[in-house]
């Protein structure tokens, strides 16, 4: 049993870029049930960002899928595509105190030129040859953005947080993650940014989510620095895995919430195996 939190706020936050499988219920669930013992209140973050994968589709099934499973809310859900406007404010902000620079490299110039990437991370580490020196004064943002822009890390700072779930975390700012995209050249936000400025926004007081974003933390960590707010604690799930070892995905169709509910599993037999490995 957790202590009681009154001012606990915490969020569900999926991305509706495909069905929710097995993994995703039982971080949402812990999610749920932290708030729950907390007595506090639970939000929900449609992250709905990338236009190319997101659906409309998939965020309705989503949001019946979890309440399918007898998780609440409370409304009014929050939609990332909404909030462009105040992302751009925060990333006026970085401007003006100058963390970020812009970026006219390629995906591709980088992941050749950085090597391979930490294997819990698709980002590879933004090799400093491509870094403007830091007594640069920037270009204006414009209006519209063509460019990708990154937070300049502080190289060999040491980022550190205790997790609530898997222990005390800690990595060097340059070495286990580089610059990283906080906006990108089809003018939106990247999910480093938005999720801050969220998590900000709505007073989350602790963040429940996937191990698999363990390394994103450490990058947000700086923006809620940067940004001039207190960050929230965090708790990271253990992914689940299938037979073969391999990270359960949205291409793992056997195991999504619809493929179970078609075959009548209920939701008690699923909570009550997450109950009992938790
Ligand atoms: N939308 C992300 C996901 O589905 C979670 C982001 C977060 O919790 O910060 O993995």
């Amino acid at each position: 049993m957790l202590e009681p939190v009154p001012s606990y706020t915490g969020r569900l936050a999926p991305s509706p870029t495909g069905r929710l499988h097995l993994g995703h219920a039982r971080t949402f669930w812990i999610a749920a049930e932290r708030a729950r013992q907390s007595g506090g209140r639970l939000l929900l973050r449609m992250d709905n960002l990338d236009r190319d994968r997101c659906r409309d589709e998939y965020a309705q099934a989503a949001l019946s899928d979890l309440a399918w499973l007898g998780l609440h809310w409370e409304a009014p859900v929050i939609v990332q595509s909404t909030r462009i406007a105040r992302y751009r404010q925060a990333l006026a902000q970085l401007h003006a105190a100058g963390f970020i620079f812009p970026c006219e490299r390629s995906r591709r110039d980088v992941r050749e030129a950085a090597g391979a990437p930490h294997e819990d991370d698709e980002e590879p580490i933004y090799p400093r040859e491509f870094r403007p020196p830091a007594a640069a004064k920037g270009p204006p943002l414009g209006d519209v953005i063509h460019t990708n822009w990154r937070f300049r890390v502080p190289d060999g700072e040491t980022l550190a947080f205790n997790d609530a779930l898997v222990g005390p975390q800690s990595a060097e700012a340059g070495c286990d993650f580089g610059d990283f995209l906080v906006w990108r050249k089809d003018d939106l936000p990247s999910y480093q940014l938005a999720s801050v400025v969220d998590d900000i926004d709505f007073g989350i007081t602790e963040v429940v989510r996937g191990a698999d974003l363990i390394r994103s933390t450490f990058r947000q960590l700086l923006l809620f620095h940067a940004l001039g707010a207190p960050a929230p604690t965090f708790a990271h799930c253990a992914l689940m895995r299938d037979e073969s070892g391999r990270r359960l995905a949205k291409r793992h169709d056997a195991l999504s919430l619809q493929t179970l509910r078609d075959q009548g599993v209920t939701p008690v037999d699923i909570t009550a195996k997450f109950s009992a490995q938790s």
